[in-house]
């Protein structure tokens, strides 16, 4: 069984993971896929960490159609190597309905990105792949769009499906996004779902998402994802929003701690 009620929580079962209930998992790992020797440095650092699942992007839905915009069949194809070499599950974006097949082959969950979020074809298509899916909140969508989104994905009898609050725009100018942190209380009570939060998107910089992951933590999220690279000056994209792989198992264990105060254990990786 994939799903399971406990006392009014849901609690979901990905690869050997469980989200949801009383189980906090924290997908991490670089924004994009950039070389092997970036996947996998990050890969082992993160399971060595404790980290519930690896994320990065092979296909990367970027503002400017002049940047880069991922490595596609090799970035699937450098996350499945560092899959098989860490055992730990894989989170990657499917922008277009037509690398539907080569995504699911490696990932164990789909990433469907802010700006995806009203793509219902898309959508559709991830329900009847029968791949749980991670739902990012469009960048000015309301709670209702987004639960409505996630219903296109359940309707095909998908039932795994994570959303995730990873900012809004506002007026404010001073930082990226804003991160509507009452989202999850409140998507909680309209949905059975878990809820996770990005802080690093959120933010787009590195120094404001520890204390916006440990207040998502205290807030009662289900989950953080979370941007990691093991050189973030010279990443190819979110450089500056990226933590330093040096600092994430201090940060874990922060997380961790206030996960506990809000009743939650981390979901980590089976060693
Ligand atoms: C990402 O996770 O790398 C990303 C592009 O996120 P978002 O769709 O939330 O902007
Ligand atoms: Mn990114």
């Amino acid at each position: 069984m994939s799903i399971e009620m406990k006392s009014g929580a849901t609690v979901m079962e990905i690869a050997g993971r469980s989200i949801g209930g009383d189980h906090f998992a924290v997908i991490a790992g670089p924004c994009t896929v950039e070389s092997r020797d970036q996947v996998l440095a990050s890969a082992d650092a993160l399971l060595a960490a404790g980290a519930t699942m690896f994320r990065g992007g092979a296909y990367k839905p970027r503002t400017s159609p002049h940047s880069f915009q991922g490595l596609g069949q090799e970035g699937l194809r450098l996350l499945q190597e560092a899959k098989d070499r860490t055992g730990m599950p894989v989170v990657t974006e499917l922008m277009d309905v037509r690398d539907v097949e080569a995504v699911c082959e490696v990932a164990d969950v789909i990433q469907v990105g802010a700006r995806n979020m009203q793509n219902y074809t898309l959508l559709s298509e991830i329900g009847r792949s029968g791949t749980p899916a991670l739902l990012k909140r469009g960048l000015a969508s309301t709670l209702e769009e987004l639960v409505m989104a996630a219903e296109y994905i359940l309707k095909e009898g998908n039932e795994r499906v994570l959303l995730c609050e990873r900012g809004i725009r506002t007026y404010e100018p001073a930082y990226r996004f804003t991160l509507d942190l009452m989202a999850v209380p409140v998507l909680k009570e309209m949905t059975h779902l878990p809820v996770i939060v990005d802080p690093s998107h959120a933010a787009g910089r590195r120094d404001l998402v520890p204390a916006m992951s440990l207040a998502a933590a205290a807030a009662g999220a289900d989950g953080l994802i979370v941007e990691v690279h093991p050189d973030p000056d010279e990443a190819i994209c979110d450089g500056p929003q990226q933590l330093r792989l040096e600092d994430f198992p201090a940060y874990l264990e922060q997380v961790e701690r206030v996960a506990q105060v809000a009743g939650k254990q981390l979901s980590a990786a089976a060693v």
